[in-house]
């Protein structure tokens, strides 16, 4: 049995991220959770996009790679490290790949010979959120379930719009490429956001969270913000606990980040600090005051019509599928396996004339068609302009132009 009420705070003396992780793991005897040999473990870093190590974007790959090695003395049968990055336009379906490749994190694990696997490269699952605040459901890998432990691997970074991403915000990661911004436009507002945030973090819920606490960002982050070499590493069960010590360190009031009085409303865990044993550095011998944002950049200040955030989030923001005409070969194996029966054959099996059918309003874009089509016909991507016009609100502007130049034609 774990004690849940231990935190550990070491500090990373000379750049050794692997000494201070160790030491991190060891105080808290996270090794209770390796039960047994031959374990199945997922390691979820921070992938948010494709930048270099030194731009503290992502995880560090030194901390990666302590993490394997610490798991690594218990003999798993498998380690995977597995995350989804944000749909990024130019390179759509491969941006985690890129992001793997950019951030080091691809290195480290051909090195230590550990699976580096894109969630959305693994089979889907819809999930249930338990207790939902806001989300009923959510589509993503079934690893979540398949392996017997997930270690979550933060990075500590300000937020524009929720002040902080560490523990919490680092499972939104969870949500597949672009759905992260689908997402983003259904809950524009703070508020929404935060409970979505929190719901996506009860369905995979890790049960050991290790902090990169090396690199850090303050400002404008979690991608354009300056760089903190903060030297720290933490170690707990308790996300919420872990993100106010983290709070308390950078100098944010933890009351500004909304998701963490929802998450420990929720049962997630406790903002109370009081009740847990810190072993190694105290809050008071690291604190680190960083620039915090202004916040709420992108957050729309008020309550919005449901049906114009229902319109933005499943319309306007919604990936679009693409077949290839010129490389599909019309083998079925898309319409055979979209889980919700989105796809059909075509009327005529013409290969290079005819492509499958796609049904958008039964689409969940959890991108299995895209994994398994073998001529890598399918792709994915957020066209806006085509979104808006192809929708009611677009039918409606044309119908407006429409009878404006028609009167302009007759009066
Ligand atoms: S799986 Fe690919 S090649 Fe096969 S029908 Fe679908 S799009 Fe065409
Ligand atoms: S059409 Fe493709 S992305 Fe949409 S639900 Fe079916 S398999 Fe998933």
């Amino acid at each position: 049995m774990t004690n849940q009420k231990l935190i550990s705070i070491q500090r990373i003396n000379h750049d050794d991220v692997e000494q201070a992780t160790f030491r991190a793991l060891d105080a808290i005897h996270a090794e209770s959770l390796m039960l047994r040999e031959g374990m199945k473990v997922l390691l979820k870093p921070n992938l948010l996009m494709a930048k270099p190590p030194e731009r503290a974007v992502t995880t560090h790959p030194a901390v990666v790679r302590a993490a394997i090695h610490w798991v690594k003395q218990f003999n798993p049968s498998k380690i995977y490290v597995s995350d989804s990055s944000g749909g990024e336009a130019r390179v759509g379906l491969k941006a985690t790949i890129h992001s793997l490749r950019v951030s080091g994190i691809q290195s480290v694990c051909d090195e230590e010979g550990v699976e580096c696997l894109p969630l959305e490269k693994t089979k889907r699952e819809i999930y249930p959120v338990p207790n939902p605040l806001i989300l009923n459901e959510i589509v993503s890998a079934k690893l979540l379930k398949e392996v017997d432990l997930i270690i979550n691997l933060p990075k500590i970074k300000t937020h524009a719009l929720t002040f902080l991403t560490c523990c919490i915000k680092n499972m939104f990661g969870t949500i597949l490429l672009s759905n992260k911004a689908s997402t983003h436009a259904l809950f524009p507002g703070i508020n929404e956001f935060a409970s979505a945030l929190v719901d996506i973090y009860s369905v995979s819920a890790p049960q050991l969270t290790l902090i990169d606490g090396y690199l850090c960002q303050e400002g404008d982050g979690p991608s354009a913000g300056d760089v903190v070499k903060l030297d720290l590493i933490l170690a707990g069960y308790d996300p919420v606990a872990l993100d106010t010590l983290v709070c308390k360190i950078i100098g944010l009031d933890p009351d500004r980040v909304l998701y963490l009085a929802k998450a420990e409303a929720k049962g997630l865990g406790s903002m109370a600090l009081n009740e847990f044993e810190i072993i190694g550095e105290s809050i008071a011998s690291v604190r680190c005051p960083f620039k915090i944002p202004g916040g709420k950049k992108w957050s729309i200040p008020f309550p919005f019509p449901k049906f114009l955030t229902n319109y933005a989030g499943r319309t306007v923001f919604r990936s679009v599928i693409h077949f290839d005409k010129s490389k599909c070969k019309l083998c079925g194996i898309c319409w055979e396996n979209c889980p919700v029966g989105a796809i059909s054959q075509p009327k005529e099996m013409k290969p290079g004339k005819k492509v499958p059918i796609w049904n958008s309003s039964k689409c969940i874009t959890c991108y299995c068609c895209a994994e398994l089509c073998p001529c890598e016909a399918v792709d994915f991507k957020i066209n806006i302009p085509r979104n808006i016009l192809l929708s009611w609100f677009g039918g409606a502007i044309l119908g407006i132009v429409a009878i404006i130049i028609v009167l302009l034609i007759y009066l």
